[in-house]
Order: structure tokens, then sequence, then C-alpha cells
């Protein structure tokens, strides 16, 4: 992982993981031998949330169903996820919230870009 997507990890941590039902009570994540559906399908979630605009989840939605549940080990070959019929994917569940957090990183980084041009 490299450090842009690093810097889109953590922010979307810092948004997501409190509200996580796999965190432990110790605040450290219980997914110990298993990867974050968000650390795993982290780049293909960044290029979704720069490539779909707007307020609706439809979209986002629709699209992180057909690109990234269609790539996770999760997804059983009736295309059924057992951790998103309990509402246990923090992908699934939080989108919205991985998405402002992918927004809010995204935007720091245009705007020190054009700072570093201005200097
Ligand atoms: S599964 Fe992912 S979102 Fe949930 S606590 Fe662990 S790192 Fe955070
Ligand atoms: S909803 Fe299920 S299939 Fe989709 S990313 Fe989450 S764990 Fe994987």
């Amino acid at each position: 992982m490299n450090a842009v997507e690093q810097r889109y990890l953590k922010a979307i941590r810092s948004r997501v993981c409190h509200s996580c039902s796999d965190l432990m009570p110790d605040r450290i994540c219980g997914l110990r031998e298993r990867i974050c559906p968000i650390e795993g399908h982290l780049r293909d979630i960044v290029q979704i949330a720069h490539c779909i605009s707007g307020d609706r989840a439809g979209p986002y939605v629709r699209e992180l169903r057909s690109t990234v549940c269609a790539a996770c080990d999760h997804s059983q070959t009736s295309g059924v996820c057992p951790r998103n019929k309990r509402q246990a994917c923090p992908m699934d569940k939080y989108f919205m919230l991985v998405f402002e957090a992918i927004a809010d990183v995204h935007e720091e980084l245009r705007a020190e870009t054009e700072a570093a041009i201005l200097h």
C-alpha cells in the first residue's frame, strides 16, 4: 500500500472503526486473521468514490456490489454475503462515511498539490 492509500485508509478508519461491530472493547480490530473488507478492497473503493458523484446512495451501492463484492472472499457462489446479510461488513454498512472520508482526503491532496505549484 502506498503513502496516499495509507492516508485514505487512516481517514476512513478514524470515521468508521468506532462504530464497527468488529471493534473489540479494547478498541482493537477483532479481525485478527482476516483483512478488513475496506482495507482489502481499498483501491477499488477509492476508484469508485472518484468515478461516481452525487448524494444518492444507489449508484455507489450498485458499483460496490458489482466490483468489490464480486471479488470478495466472503461472497458465495450464490452472490449472497453472510456478512452483508448480518449488516456486519463495514464497507457495506458505512459506505457513505467511507466515501466522505475519501472525498476529504481527495480535497486535501488537491489543495496540497495546488499549494506546491504556487510555491
Ligand atoms: S473491520 Fe475494518 S472498519 Fe471494522 S474495526 Fe476492523 S479495521 Fe475498523
Ligand atoms: S458485503 Fe460481503 S462480499 Fe461485499 S465487501 Fe463486504 S464482506 Fe465482502
